[in-house]
């Protein structure tokens, strides 16, 4: 019954775009959402005033815009309406069942996937799409001695209510970091902000439009560096007039934080800059410089790991912030395996997720008639596993238009893939020919050898 269908894990952003692309080439699926409604973080992971980072056009799926009368940066709720409008109009709503979380997710030795679903089901698909996200599994920090107070992660801050009566320190200076400690200058008692090292906080907005829409997305990197810093230099000044600390790593080596509200409370005051943490002592927390600080609350911006706990060691592994995925879902390893959304884009998820939902669904495809993973086709073609999570929006979408262009030629690329593999197999039997041949004339030269010492003269 399940045993020719995919199954979809996941109905957040990414999953949705997959539902619609499978549907779109006619690929025949189920899809199942741990949580009671779709829409991923932005059902079930955000806080209520959040506000988009990334412009509505650089977040929009490329295929779906946003509504003219959203904002340029549009709220939580106004993205998951979005998100819900999406998934009714492509027609792939009704297909998701809600409340099922996957358990566990093996292959079979032909390649299907027995699927364990957390309320003891068992199904066997002809594959697995994991699109479970990636900001689920909490980083916490560790502290040398005892926090008496409060001690939350960013993703259990739901409202400004939770800040309130609350002498606040927040530690990160990611985007999440950033918006929470803004909360807690407008609400709390007093907000703290902790930063172990330097983070590049861009401008939201330049030029009167947003950061993510300007034209210079279009540059190579190493070009978008030196005028981003430019921008910085003439918007913002160096960071450390704010008493935060310089940025050691380049620009783009890992997220930017989109956002500059913060630095207008740094000089208010209502944000205190505050270095790394030494130690902890019931209220009062030591920072790395000597000073202390008294605290009710510390809010941890410390980021997720990546993790596909439905899996089995060994076919997708973590290396470091990466999951090692090639051409950004498949396993070298595994047949009929897809983990699609463990890239983030600097800009939004949606223009880049649209093409390659679209890529993936025509792979799934050539996998019906290709005996190796998909993973070590595009490997022997020149794709290597990835190794930061952090892609640069418009190469990936110049290089999915090529990945496009290459489809056409995908009938002789899996000829050279299978002639490579066969002059291999004949190289190694060759080698094992030499070798049993050595070892024969080794074992017959032996056995002509006299035995013993010879005759005696
Ligand atoms: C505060 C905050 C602000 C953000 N702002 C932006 C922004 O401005 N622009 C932007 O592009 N991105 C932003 N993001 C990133 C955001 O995560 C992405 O926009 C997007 O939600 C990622 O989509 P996803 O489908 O990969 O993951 P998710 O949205 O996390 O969805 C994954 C889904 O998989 C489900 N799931 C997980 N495990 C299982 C399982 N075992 N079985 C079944 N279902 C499962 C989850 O319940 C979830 O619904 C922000 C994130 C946060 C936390």
């Amino acid at each position: 019954m399940y045993e020719n269908k995919q199954l979809i894990i996941g109905a957040g952003p990414v999953g949705l775009a997959m539902a619609a692309a499978l549907k779109r080439h006619g690929i025949d699926y189920d899809h199942v959402e741990a949580a009671a409604g779709l829409g991923g973080n932005w059902h079930h992971g955000v806080y209520s005033t959040v506000h988009t980072v990334s412009s509505k056009r650089s977040t929009a799926y490329s295929d779906y815009p946003m509504p003219d009368d959203y904002p340029e940066f549009p709220s939580g709720a106004q993205m998951l309406r979005y998100l819900e409008n999406y998934a009714r109009d492509r027609g792939i709503a009704d297909r998701i069942t809600y409340n099922k979380a996957v358990a566990r997710a093996e292959p079979l030795s032909d390649w299907r996937w027995r699927v364990r679903f957390a309320d003891g089901e068992e199904r066997v698909y002809k594959g697995v799409i994991i699109c479970n996200g990636h900001h689920w599994d909490k980083r916490m920090p560790t502290f040398e001695g005892c926090f008496s107070g409060k001690l939350i992660h960013s993703k259990d801050y739901h409202q400004p209510s939770d800040l309130q009566g609350q002498r606040v320190l927040v530690i990160g200076g990611g985007n999440s970091g950033c918006d929470v400690a803004c909360e807690a200058a407008r609400v709390a008692v007093s907000c703290d902000w902790s930063l172990r090292a330097g983070v590049w906080l861009l401008p939201k907005i330049a030029l009167g439009k947003p950061l993510t829409d300007l034209s210079l997305w279009w540059l190579p990197v190493w070009m978008q560096r030196p005028i981003l810093r430019a921008l910085i230099k003439v918007m913002i000044g160096d960071y450390r007039r704010y008493g935060l600390p310089k940025p050691r790593h380049k620009l783009f080596e890992r997220h930017p934080t989109y956002g500059t509200d913060a630095l207008g409370y740094l000089k208010q005051g209502r944000i205190k800059p505050r270095p790394g943490i030494a130690r902890v002592d019931g209220y009062t927390v030591h920072f790395t410089d000597g000073t202390s600080g008294e605290y009710d609350m510390i809010v941890a911006a410390t980021g997720f790991n990546n993790a596909l706990p439905m899996l089995p060691p060994g076919l997708l592994e973590t290396k470091g912030e990466a999951v090692g995925v090639i051409g950004g879902a498949f396993s070298e390893n595994a047949k009929n395996l897809l983990a699609v959304g463990f890239a983030q884009p600097r800009t939004g998820f949606g223009p880049v997720i649209t093409p390659a939902a679209d890529m993936y669904a025509r792979l799934i495809k050539i996998q019906d008639r290709f005996e190796d993973p998909i993973g070590a086709l595009l490997r022997f073609s020149g794709k290597e596993p990835m190794t930061s999570p952090y892609i640069d929006p418009v190469a990936t979408r110049r290089e999915l238009w090529y990945g496009r262009l290459q489809l056409n030629l995908i009938d002789f690329e899996i000829w050279r893939y299978r002639r490579h593999k066969r002059r291999l197999a004949e190289k190694a039997a060759r080698a094992t020919a030499a070798a049993a041949q050595t070892e024969a004339g080794a074992a017959a030269a032996a056995s002509m050898q006299p035995v013993g010492d010879g005759p005696k003269a």
